[in-house]
């Protein structure tokens, strides 16, 4: 057995928003440079993806699918939208299984328009869930916690999304506005593994791989990927990486249009709109997971792996040098120097040594090392805008930030706290 990073959720060049870039070489390349071993093929029921995926993999005698050079693994998946706009994710044993799969849905929804890469289907998660089972595929719902397209934005627990079939899903995906943490607070989750995916719409390394899964195989290829999934006892699956809950843009209840916070009694008080432009406040991810909690954090089923938080590193060689964007000339630069001097992206996150690191840029080194000892600070997420981390170089920078950004820590806008003082 071999342990395996998995990054099981992203989406091809016909999917909408994506990056003309996302093909099968170029995400087999990238894969390699970030540290991944398996990537889903994405969007697998797309007509014209399905053929620029059947032209650049080839199976092996084991039923492992590699892309033709043979830089990484690939899963046969994807992504479908019910008829609700929830979005679940499925992996098949096979491209005839897809091909297959296809043909159940034909007739069902929209499988090949401009923004189709991930199918619109007029059909119920149920149903869905049905034919995907019946393909012997796997399936699960996607950034499950998201208010506008997860699970839990609708219903307030699988059975009630699923009916009778929530017995046969294999597994939760979170998404990047949740961690283990904070989805085993509903109890109901405790029997299902969990998958962190980067839902990526470019295949470079800031995006592929942001979240990944850690599993121990024989091989990279489905069975072994069900195997993890369903006999969750084997303790396959070894570790969720993931950024941090709060980086997560639907983190905090807030404003549309001005990210404005709230807190849920505020956002109900106001009707949810805001009082700072009118805009409309959205629920946040913390908020609708506290209402459907029924155990108290910190408790976890025995088979369940650690999830650790991580960071692109390019965002943090961007805070390191306090320039503006992640695509500058300057962060590109150092990030291409790391991951040209180690095996890959992961490697210099989690594994290389502070002496190692230093030989490339002993400064970007102490804040990998910061970020590794929990150094962080979060300016959590909202209404549509991404959370910011603060690296803080020493345990004493991270405790007098600590005091000094504490409500926007705790996710309390500056009006809020306004309004607070001024109701005394
Ligand atoms: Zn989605
Ligand atoms: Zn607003």
């Amino acid at each position: 057995m071999k342990e395996f990073n998995l990054d099981l959720q992203m989406h091809g060049l016909y999917a909408g928003g994506v990056s003309k870039e996302m093909t099968i070489p170029v995400m087999a390349e990238q894969s390699k440079i970030k540290g991944l071993d398996v990537l889903v093929t994405a969007d697998i029921l797309h007509k014209n993806w399905f053929q620029h995926v059947k032209q650049n993999l080839v199976e092996e005698s084991n039923g492992t699918y590699k892309d033709t050079l043979g830089k990484c693994n690939f899963i046969i998946g994807g992504e479908v939208e019910d008829n609700k706009r929830i979005h679940h994710l499925f992996y098949l044993p096979s491209i005839e299984a897809a091909q297959e799969l296809r043909e159940k849905f034909l007739g069902k929804g929209n499988l090949d328009c401009i923004l189709c890469g991930r199918p619109q289907l007029r059909l119920t998660a149920e149903e869905i869930a049905e034919r995907v089972i019946e393909a012997g595929g796997l399936f699960g719902p996607a950034h499950s916690f998201t208010p506008y397209t997860g699970i839990f934005a609708f219903y307030d627990s699988l059975k009630d999304a699923y009916g009778e079939m929530h017995k046969h899903l294999q597994f939760i995906e979170l998404g990047l506005s949740a961690d283990t943490d904070i989805a085993d607070t509903i109890s109901e989750n405790h029997s299902y593994s969990f998958l962190s995916s980067s839902d990526a719409h470019s295949p470079w390394p800031h995006r592929i791989g942001r979240e990944f899964n850690k599993i121990k195989m024989s091989n990279p290829n489905f069975k072994e990927l069900k195997k993890a999934l369903t006999e969750k006892e084997e303790k396959m699956i070894t570790m969720n990486v993931g950024l941090n809950p709060k980086e997560g843009k639907y983190h905090c209840t807030a404003c549309n249009s001005c990210f404005a916070k709230y807190s849920l009694e505020q956002a109900e008080k106001n009707k949810w709109k805001c009082t700072m432009c009118k805009g409309q406040i959205k629920r946040g991810v913390r908020d609708r997971i506290k209402i459907l909690a029924d155990t108290e954090p910190g408790i976890h089923p025995k088979f369940r792996p650690p999830y650790v938080h991580s960071l692109p590193l390019a965002e943090i060689i961007q805070q390191t040098l306090k320039v503006k964007g992640i695509n500058t000339k300057k962060v590109q630069q150092k990030w291409k120097e790391f991951t040209s001097h180690f095996e890959n992206e992961i490697y210099v996150l989690t594994v290389a040594k502070k002496e190692e690191l230093d030989e490339v840029d002993p400064l970007i080194a102490s804040k990998i090392i910061a970020f590794r000892n929990g150094w962080v600070h979060y300016i959590p997420g909202g209404g549509g805008d991404y959370g910011k981390p603060i690296i803080c170089d020493s345990k004493a920078e991270f405790e007098k930030k600590k005091i000094e950004f504490k409500n926007e820590i705790e996710g309390i806008s500056d009006h809020i706290v306004q309004t607070k003082i001024k109701n005394y």
